[in-house]
């Protein structure tokens, strides 16, 4: 770290709002690409975190770079209305092509709350209904809007409270699902019991607007629902004319080994939000839905200035053609397969791993207390810390942070994978002996 940098870093809850410099782990970094952070002090890390699910082209693709550098020489801002390029016409068509069906036309945004934002907005201006139903469990931003379907974790909710316009339904649970008993059939038992509820007692379906849910449930823990059960929502939402609405903000562009999850579950929504992986760390996001609901929406309900920046959408070309041309899907799937194997004989010889899961390169391994079997977040951190310490980075999610994140970028190779599994079991290993779990 030279010297400026080290100073401004060690003022760095003076600089930044603490909501930002407080974060988890605040690596000082001078550099990225393909799967490594460059530490200030020169360290190499190992970046299993994909900069929290974008980079999945990895850090500073090639062409990516090309494109954006290029992309700067013509254009550089797209203010949206004033202006017109193909830049984003060429994206909206390609996207097109690889979208579930039906998911042809696009507004442009900057985030992945945006993109909610604007999925949320949508449906309601459209079926005219006022409530929206999301899932306990899910994350969909932190504007008011998307804090309002978001109930991850409480403290995220502390004095922002939404205006009482949503209601929640419990996330599929097949944990608790008796040993007897199927869990899809066990999950799709209980949403229709929790809908009857809902319906029954605090909301008419005609006055829901649309349900709202991750496909897999990224912050909330990395829980993956069964098919079936993201089927009748589906369903429910047909029954009742409501629209579904799909956040793949983080199960986007090919990280489940699909393009979207979507695909991955055979399930097709009314409207989807997409963000982080679509630019490889460009600011892009798009709330997507069919010609004829976009076409409901009319000029002027919903706008932005910087939304669809043309560098990003050159950013986004490239990454389509880096995941096309590299194969980056299948890797997603081989790759992940490849990781949960390792995982599994790692969970075999180590009591503090309890659920290990997975599609895809999006990994969620839980650390728990091996007495009690209850979630361990402290021991994950604990974790995070140690193998942060031997070079690798990876993230933590979970109502109790008690789950490691293993989202490598989808250019990652067996031999990372094996180097981030080898890091990862000494830092468990090593944890096991401080907390007396094992003396050698
Ligand atoms: N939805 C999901 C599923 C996310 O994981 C996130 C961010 O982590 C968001 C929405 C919000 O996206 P952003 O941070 O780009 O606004």
């Amino acid at each position: 770290m030279n010297s400026s940098f080290e100073e401004r870093y060690n003022r760095m809850s003076e600089l930044l709002a603490p909501s930002m410099a407080k974060d988890h782990p605040n690596l000082p970094v001078v550099k990225e690409e393909g799967c490594y952070y460059y530490g200030a002090d020169g360290t190499k890390y190992l970046d299993f975190t994909s900069g929290i699910a974008v980079a999945n082209t990895g850090h500073r693709h090639p062409k990516v770079v090309e494109a954006i550098k290029k992309g700067a020489d013509s254009l550089m801002h797209g203010p949206s209305g004033v202006i017109m390029y193909d830049s984003i016409l060429d994206l909206a068509e390609r996207l097109g092509g690889i979208m579930p069906p039906n998911l042809d036309c696009f507004f442009f945004a900057n985030s992945g709350t945006e993109a909610i934002e604007g999925a949320l907005k949508l449906a309601k201006y459209v079926t005219k209904r006022q409530y929206v139903v999301s899932f306990t469990g899910c994350f969909h931003g932190r504007s008011l809007g998307a804090l309002g379907v978001s109930t991850s974790k409480s403290k995220y909710r502390k004095f922002l409270q939404p205006n009482g316009l949503t209601y929640q339904l419990p996330f599929a649970d097949a944990k608790a699902c008796p040993q007897d008993q199927n869990p899809a059939e066990y999950c799709v038992a209980e949403l229709e019991k929790d809908v009857e509820r809902l319906f029954d007692h605090q909301v008419t379906p005609e006055e829901v607007a649309c349900m709202i849910v991750e496909p897999i449930l990224g912050e909330g823990g990395y829980i993956i629902p069964p098919k079936e059960w993201l089927q009748k929502v589906r369903e429910i939402c047909d029954r009742h004319g409501i629209l579904l609405i799909f956040d793949e903000v983080q199960t986007g562009f090919g990280r489940t080994g699909d393009w979207f999850a979507a695909q991955t579950f055979d399930v097709t929504p009314d409207i989807m939000a997409i963000a982080k992986g679509i630019a490889s760390g460009m600011p892009l996001s798009a709330t997507v839905a069919s010609k004829e609901l976009m076409s409901q929406w009319p000029m002027g309900t919903h706008g932005t200035t910087f939304g669809g920046n043309p560098i990003a959408c050159e950013a986004a070309l490239a990454t389509l053609d880096v995941i096309e041309e590299e194969n980056l899907l299948e890797n997603s799937r081989d790759m992940g397969a490849y990781a949960l194997e390792g995982l599994a004989k790692i969970k075999s010889r180590h009591s503090v791993i309890g659920e290990v899961r997975g599609v895809g390169l999006m990994i969620g391994i839980e650390i728990i207390d091996p007495k009690t079997s209850a979630p361990d977040g402290d021991g994950m951190m604990r974790i995070l810390d140690l193998s942060l310490e031997k070079g690798v980075l990876f993230y933590l999610c979970g109502k109790h942070q008690e789950v490691i994140r293993m989202i490598p970028p989808l250019i990652v190779s067996k031999e990372q994978i094996d180097e981030g599994l080898r890091v990862f079991e000494e830092a468990v290993h090593e944890f096991e002996k401080e907390s007396h779990l094992v003396s050698v």
